[in-house]
């Protein structure tokens, strides 16, 4: 691997391998811009200032490099209440100033850094700088375009410019940097009221009274479902950014579905088309991939190309074969492919794709025809039905109930072409505990949980970021503080190999 392996800890510091170190390049609050006021911690700063300040907690970064600038994208993912808010009894918004600082706190940071004395230092005065927040304007592109679903009060052509906002983010490759919208559709839209017929299909998609105490309907009229119920409809998007230029507007694709998407994984594949392999970070939803109608040509105009394509959801069957399901409208029962765009997972439901423990980041083997999807966990597998009603067996990829643990599903596309329907998988690695457990959850012999984000960057070898329990306790004792795990692909085979002797081993006795 290069480096000598790191015992777990519990440490508050980030422990290296040796001859690495590390230092702090931007830390929340800090002004992007010289104008920028500095963060006070008396008056927890405003929204106007938030606006071009770092924002809250991040789920991913990733840089991007051309004519000799480098910008670095961070995604906000949520807010902590008791930072922006943290001068109130109730750590609530409760004026319409909260609500701005609130919300400029989510969605996406980016800037300019280069190489500092002794490390990368954020360029201030750079014009990459800004932040992508929950009032940015946007366009809406794709099939969903127009539809009567996404008109409202402000927006009656439901074309563009007043779909606002993005709150979360990630993924994908320098050419096409693609950012996803994620919490917006749970946390930020919330009725006035409580007399209130829900219109369907809201609750599947996470949408109720809670709002995750962000209040931003206290203060602004669109998050209020109550007055503006097709809202949610503009939102849960993947966004499409430009890093390098400011005026370009970010893009909501529609054509990869309406759901809690985690990163867009992008691969061309070998006849040209674009795939794009997505998550469902929901417990018992789906597993997605998009391909593009158009192909792609080097050195022509490629921007167009995520905009029309077939949506697909995956299918693991027992046995180690799946398929990728195609969404025909008149088989779900829905009038167009605008309306599977709307109202993804009730379109998937019916075609009865395999629900999944949470898939979150999906990383492609440029190496092989092949991709790799991180089931973080899910507590209800073998439990409770998803919010559509589909059954969650405890079969196939997801073989555990009550997963507090997750799993790696690997799968290999038939005939080495990215865009196949038919596939091969396995699991790569089942994380469990092999000193609390003797039983499946034990798993390959490995002392993790939650894995979230993963990505290959040299042949052979995977990275692997959790995001899980940290308590050292019961069934994480011995797992210590969060952990970026290095695998090597054939080294890791061999131990997910040996699981499945175990337990077939134990099945027999
Ligand atoms: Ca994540």
């Amino acid at each position: 691997m290069g480096f000598k392996a790191v015992a777990a800890n519990s440490l508050d510091t980030v422990t290296l391998p040796d001859g690495f170190s590390w230092k702090t390049l931007v830390v929340k609050r800090n002004p992007l811009s010289p104008a920028t006021p500095k963060f006070f911690h008396a008056t927890r700063s405003t929204g106007v200032a938030q606006e071009i300040q770092f924002g809250d907690n991040n789920d991913v970064m990733q840089l991007y490099t051309r004519d000799g600038r480098a910008v670095m994208v961070a995604n906000n993912e949520h807010s902590k209440r008791r930072i922006p808010w943290g001068t109130k009894a109730s750590k609530l918004p409760q004026t319409e100033g909260d609500v701005s600082k609130g919300k400029a706190s989510h969605g996406l940071s980016l800037f300019r850094i280069r190489p500092g004395g002794s490390c990368w230092e954020v360029v201030l005065d750079a014009t990459e700088n800004r932040h992508i927040t929950a009032d940015t304007p946007m366009d809406i592109v794709g099939p969903a375009c127009g539809h009567d679903l996404l008109k409202t009060e402000s927006a009656p052509i439901a074309l563009s410019c007043s779909a606002l906002g993005t709150t979360a983010a990630l993924a994908a490759r320098p050419e096409a940097p693609i950012r996803r919208t994620r919490k917006i559709l749970t946390a930020t839209f919330s009725p006035t009221t409580k007399k209130w017929r829900w219109p369907k299909g809201f609750k599947r998609c996470g949408i109720s009274h809670k709002d995750w105490g962000d209040n931003w309907a206290m203060a602004d009229d669109r998050c209020d479902i109550a007055k503006h119920p097709n809202e949610p409809h503009r939102a849960g998007y993947v966004v499409e950014i430009d890093p390098f230029k400011t005026s370009a507007v970010p893009k909501k694709r529609t054509a990869f579905g309406r759901f809690k998407h985690e990163n867009a994984e992008v691969v061309i594949a070998a006849d040209g088309h674009i795939v794009v392999d997505l998550g469902d970070d929901e417990r018992g939803e789906f597993l997605y991939r998009f391909i593009s109608t158009g192909t792609y040509s080097k050195g022509g105009n490629n921007s167009n190309l995520l905009k029309d394509g077939e949506l697909y959801a995956a299918k693991f069957h027992d046995g180690g074969k799946g398929d990728w399901l195609h969404l025909p409208p008149a088989t779900i029962g829905m009038a167009s492919k605008a309306d599977i765009c709307i109202h993804t997972r009730r379109a998937v439901s019916a075609v009865g794709a395999t629900t999944i423990d949470r898939p979150e980041w999906v990383a492609a083997n440029s190496h092989k025809t092949e991709a790799y999807c991180a089931l973080t966990n899910n507590k209800n597998r073998g439990k409770v039905t998803n919010k559509g009603g589909d059954a969650v067996p405890a079969v196939g990829p997801n073989p555990r109930a009550g997963n507090n643990y997750g799993q790696i599903v690997r799968w290999r596309l038939m005939g080495g072409d990215h865009g196949a329907t038919k596939f091969a998988w396995d699991l790569f690695v089942i994380v469990g505990s092999p000193t609390v457990h003797d039983d499946a959850f034990a798993g390959s012999q490995n002392m993790f949980n939650s894995p979230d984000g993963i990505k290959h960057y040299e042949a052979g070898i995977l990275y692997i970021q959790t995001d899980g329990k940290y308590s050292n306790k019961g069934d994480f004792a011995g797992m210590c503080s969060n952990q970026m795990l290095a695998t090597d692909h054939e080294a890791a085979a061999v131990a997910a190999a040996s699981w499945s002797a175990r337990r077939s081993v134990r099945s027999q006795a």
